[in-house]
């Protein structure tokens, strides 16, 4: 009889998955997991070790090494949280960042970021959460102001899910304050060692969430180049949508891998 992996996915689907368990079992990733449960470390070196094995960002187009789908994605986040979860949210908001950059950067924003993201030497965050904004987005006050060829961003973002590890953060601004937030928010490309940027805290949420940080983020004028605007100006709710699609997508399979586990545990 065939199993459900089988019936729902291909054979190079299911090869993949399957190369990918040899990894994470080669890598002791379950062990790693424990130890982290135990003294509570961030696992950037085996996050590093699955972009040395070329497992990252299959969701890329085949010309920047990727698979060219999102379910390759999906897989690799099921794997993941089933593995190590801490591991699956470093890859959560790495991925969502990339998968967003692939759709909407130009050849220049792919070429510098996608490369740097799928080898595992640079980790991404999303940051559209602010103090008074939460499942309202359009309220974020976060503002980008244009000065030349530079946008000055100012603002608050909080309970940015590893903002303070990330190295790349697709940041969420008003760049229109004078028209509905739909069509007056843009999206920027922020390198966390930009000038202006502060970790203001790391929180550690309800359970603990061993190996994983909590960020609460400030701007204040750090200065963008206007290069680093993804999607177009005043786009960024456009962007922000199709990004929490491709989010709910790799989050309920990387929260199916986490309760593979359990479920095996139970039966
Ligand atoms: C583990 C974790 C990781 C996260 N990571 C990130 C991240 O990486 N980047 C990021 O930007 N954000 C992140 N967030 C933030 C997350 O997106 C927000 O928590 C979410 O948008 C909800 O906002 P809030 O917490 O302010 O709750 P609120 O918006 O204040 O909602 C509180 C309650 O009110 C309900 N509610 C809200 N509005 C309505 C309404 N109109 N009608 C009826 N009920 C309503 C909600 O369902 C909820 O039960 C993360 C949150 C968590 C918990």
């Amino acid at each position: 009889m065939q199993n459900k992996e089988e019936i729902l996915f291909s054979a190079a689907e299911n090869e993949f998955r399957e190369s990918l368990r040899v990894f994470l079992d080669g890598v002791d990733a379950k062990k790693i997991e424990r130890e982290i449960y135990e003294r509570d470390f961030y696992p950037r070196e085996l996050y590093g070790k699955l972009g040395d094995a070329g497992f990252l960002a299959p969701v890329l187009p085949v010309e920047y090494g990727g698979m060219g789908k999102l379910v390759y994605e999906a897989i690799l986040a099921e794997e993941l949280g089933a593995a190590c979860v801490p591991l699956a949210w470093i890859h959560s908001t790495s991925s969502y960042a990339y998968a967003t950059i692939a759709r909407y950067g130009n050849e220049e924003q792919k070429s510098i970021y996608l490369p740097a993201m799928k080898s595992g030497a640079k980790i991404g965050a999303i940051a559209i959460t602010e103090p008074g904004a939460g499942s309202d987005v359009m309220h974020i006050k976060t503002s980008a102001e244009r000065k030349g060829d530079e946008s000055l961003i100012s603002g608050e973002k909080r309970n940015i899910t590893n903002g303070s590890k990330a190295d790349v953060l697709l940041v969420w601004a008003i760049t229109n304050p004078v028209v509905d937030p739909a069509r007056g928010m843009s999206v920027f490309i922020v390198e966390s060692d930009t000038k202006g940027f502060e970790v203001k805290r790391d929180f550690k949420l309800l359970g603990g969430f061993p190996g994983t940080v909590n960020s609460y983020l400030r701007f204040d004028d750090v200065r963008i180049p206007g290069k680093n605007m993804l999607g177009g100006e005043n786009e960024g709710a456009r962007v922000m949508f199709d990004e929490l699609s491709i989010e709910r997508v790799l989050y309920a399979a990387m929260l199916v891998g986490e309760a593979r586990p359990i479920l095996e545990l139970a039966v």
